[in-house]
């Protein structure tokens, strides 16, 4: 099951207390305080963990707490420190507060390592007090509480091109056709209902990882058909490639418009996002206006337009050619080189 958001809850450790004790030697009638330091209570870290491809694991295990300090013993003894805790989060997590929705972490890299919350400190035992007039401090100073927060966890993924377009446009097909290998990332179940990743091979071994945005129809940015869980997927690709059936019939304009009117209500920053308009299933045309009309509608927009069939392969390779061309030249959303 493909699981892209969960909720958290995580706390650091607290502190343990400092000590109130006083040394006794047999010689010494008033021996001097020596009360131990509490030990500094664990923390909670979130890990991108690349073996990682969803947020399932948070099913079943919503809470994360750190281990607490110990507190600090007589003879100036401290306290063990707690141990930390480490939440395993796939790349592409990104981490919120639950209830000020205040950004903590984007995890772009393997093994990359952010603090959630942080361990309380431990409280001074009372060996730190003694002063000239005061040798025998009868305190010590309790630990600190450890951070306590709820989080939202989110997971985009990280493709470079996403292949948006209307159910059965071709989109799931075109992937399996261009696609070498899948990527351990690319384990979901292959049905229509979760993002499909490919990894695409070019020459000198560079690689472009191609997802398939599913569900989207008309009034997905306001949920209707599940669109909007995978548009937001969409916000970190490179290239967007919208894919237009050439087999149907009537001019495509109005098809291409609601699809493109979806992505500027979705979010005017991913319909700036660079894209190609694709004719699909050129191998099956009924209607010769249908694919003209689609290359009408890049023309007008200004976008590239290509022609394929993910049957017989035509058009595929200049199509991730392009591909390559134009995700060497545009720096991704998230920041990647
Ligand atoms: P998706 O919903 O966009 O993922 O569409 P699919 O990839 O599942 O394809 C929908 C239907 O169109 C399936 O029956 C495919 O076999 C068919 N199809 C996809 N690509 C082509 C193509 O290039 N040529 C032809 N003739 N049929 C295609
Ligand atoms: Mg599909």
């Amino acid at each position: 099951m493909f699981i892209d958001t969960a909720e958290i809850h995580v706390r650091g450790g607290d502190g343990g207390n400092g000590c109130v004790a006083f040394r006794r030697e047999k010689f010494v009638p008033r021996g001097g305080p020596s009360g131990g330091d509490g030990g500094h209570g664990g923390s909670v870290f979130a890990v991108a963990d690349p073996a990682l491809n969803t947020l399932y694991h948070l099913r079943h295990q919503k809470s994360f707490r750190a281990e607490r300090g110990e507190h600090g013993m007589g003879s100036n003894r401290h306290g063990r420190s707690g141990g930390d805790v480490v939440v395993p989060l796939p790349l592409g997590s990104v981490v919120r507060d639950a209830e000020t929705g205040e950004p903590i972490a984007d995890l772009l890299a393997a093994g990359e390592r952010v603090l959630l919350a942080k361990g309380g400190n431990g409280g001074w035992g009372n060996q730190h007090f003694a002063t000239p007039a005061r040798q025998a401090p009868k305190f010590a100073k309790p630990g600190l509480p450890g951070e306590e927060r709820q989080l939202a966890i989110e997971l985009k993924l990280l493709a470079d091109v996403a292949i948006i377009g209307f159910p059965n446009a071709g989109k799931s097909t075109l992937i399996s056709a261009i696609s070498a290998a899948k990527p351990k990332i690319a384990d979901y179940p292959f049905t229509t209902l979760v993002p499909h990743l490919g990894v695409v091979a070019g020459d000198d071994s560079r690689t472009l990882v191609v997802a398939d945005i599913p569900g989207l129809i008309a009034g997905a940015h306001r949920g209707a058909g599940l669109g909007i869980r995978f548009l937001k997927h969409v916000e970190r690709c490179r290239l967007l490639c919208h894919l237009v059936d050439a087999s149907g019939s009537g001019d495509a304009e109005n098809d291409v418009e609601v699809l493109e009117k979806e992505l500027r209500e979705f979010s005017p920053e991913v319909a700036a996002r660079p894209r190609v308009l694709v004719a699909s299933k050129i191998d099956a045309v009924s209607d010769p206006d249908r694919p003209a009309s689609i290359a009408r509608a890049a023309a007008s927009r200004g976008l590239p337009f290509y022609e394929i069939s993910a049957v017989t392969h035509r058009g595929l390779e200049p199509l991730t050619h392009y591909f390559f061309d134009s995700v060497s030249r545009e720096p991704s959303a998230a920041g990647r080189s």
